[in-house]
């Protein structure tokens, strides 16, 4: 892999200072920064070929939905969709999770119906489908976690019924970093034919997210969580599925023919796909994927592993630090409290220091609520992060502790 000075040196944003102190950012849970190539794809967009896509005759607007459905075509490769077709563009991961709970909710799901998530669940993957819920009358049903915060997976085979009809899960645990354990997740599901959507908003960035070996039927994410703008996500369906639904907004691109009478719909994936969407943002998105395949994800995913490592023996060390998510099976998250010291005092202080960190419930109050905690205060490191600035964040938290002794 690169030398971690020149991975570094990509991220401009990376060289600049806060009060005075070298940024250390450890907030790439919330958001990632971006590569320099990122950022000068958007100014390439603005000015080449800004154009609107698949709609004019002229260069421009020909160049532009080309590099539009590149990007389409990096991302079916990165995820290993079987075909385009599969890959809708989206506003983000909430965007995506909702598309699929209004346009599944409307087709298969009724009253008395259930929809099963799980107790760590960003609240993305919670409100859309309580929505679905109240609108068709159905129930929510929620698989639990233990001390851990690992699901419990034999209570997860129990809530699986005859009145299942779909099954949302997070990857990774955004608040905790616990990965679930998907494949076993959607295998027990398959074994009852029932479909389930994967939120990879946490995990696609960490290493290979393969849906065709993960055999997921649904799967979402966020650029901005993996180094491209913000305001573009995808969705993944699969197309036999996908086809199955209707569309969840109406407008120009997603129709074939518009007579008053009615409408016909375009096929996949611009039947998913209304109005004007965010094509510079698509072709950032494609970018920042072209460059971590540069990297290399297992080279990431490496990286990745001995930053928390490093992180967990190095915080364990202060006294008085609880961890919360103390599963084996975790990215390189560590969602943490101090002993009589509120969350956003070690917050605040912290960023004085010149360190980003996230306080609160990271939306995701029902996992704060499971722990009987207000919220934590989450380190989430990535692969340009540096042993160096796990020394600075101890150092900070022990400033902190003697600050309130
Ligand atoms: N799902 C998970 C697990 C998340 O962590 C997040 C954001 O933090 C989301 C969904 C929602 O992502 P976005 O706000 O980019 O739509």
């Amino acid at each position: 892999m690169k030398d971690i000075s020149a991975i570094r040196a990509d991220f401009p944003i990376l060289g600049r200072t806060v009060y005075d102190k070298d940024l250390v950012y450890f907030d790439n849970g919330a958001t990632t920064q971006k590569p320099k190539c990122v950022i000068d794809a958007a100014t390439e967009v603005f000015t080449l070929y800004n154009s609107n896509i698949h709609r004019g005759v002229h260069f421009l607007s020909d160049m532009a939905s080309e590099e539009y459905e590149n990007a389409r075509e990096r991302v079916r490769s990165f995820i290993n969709a079987g075909s385009r077709e599969e890959v809708v563009f989206t506003a983000g991961a909430t965007a995506s999770i909702n598309a699929v709970a209004f346009s599944f909710g409307e087709r298969f799901v009724g009253r008395g119906d259930e929809i099963l998530i799980s107790h760590l669940e960003h609240h993305a993957n919670i409100v859309p489908w309580q929505m679905l819920c109240s609108r068709k009358q159905a129930v929510l049903k929620v698989i639990p976690v233990d001390d851990n915060g690992e699901i419990i997976f034999e209570e997860y085979l129990k809530l699986l019924g005859k009145k299942t009809r779909l099954v949302s899960v997070a990857q990774v645990s955004n608040a905790l970093g616990v990965i679930l354990p998907v494949d076993r997740i959607i295998s027990a599901a398959h074994s009852m034919n029932i479909p389930v959507l994967v939120d990879g908003a946490q995990g696609v960035q960490h290493g290979v997210s393969d849906v065709r070996k993960m055999d997921c039927d649904f799967y979402v994410f966020s650029g901005h969580k993996i180094y491209g703008p913000a305001g573009i996500g995808v969705l993944y369906g699969k197309a036999e599925l996908l086809s199955e639904l209707p569309p969840y907004q109406g407008g120009g691109d997603m129709v074939k023919n518009v007579p008053f009478e009615k409408t016909s719909y375009n096929d996949l994936p611009f039947k998913f796909e209304a109005g004007t969407v965010n094509f510079p943002g698509a072709i950032g998105l494609a970018r920042a994927l072209e460059y971590l395949l540069s990297l290399g994800m297992d080279n990431i995913k490496q990286r990745e592993r001995d930053l928390l490592e490093y992180a967990t023996q190095q915080m364990l060390s202060v006294k008085g630090l609880k961890i919360y998510g103390n599963s084996p099976e975790k990215i390189s998250v560590i969602s943490f409290l101090l002993k009589d010291i509120h969350m956003y005092d070690t917050g605040m202080i912290l960023d004085k220091l010149g360190i980003a960190v996230r306080t609160g419930t990271h939306c995701a109050q029902p996992v704060m609520d499971r722990f009987g905690i207000e919220g934590t205060v989450r380190a989430s490191m990535c692969f340009y992060n540096t042993r160096e600035e796990i020394d600075r964040l101890c150092a900070g938290i022990e400033k902190v502790i003697s600050m309130f002794s």
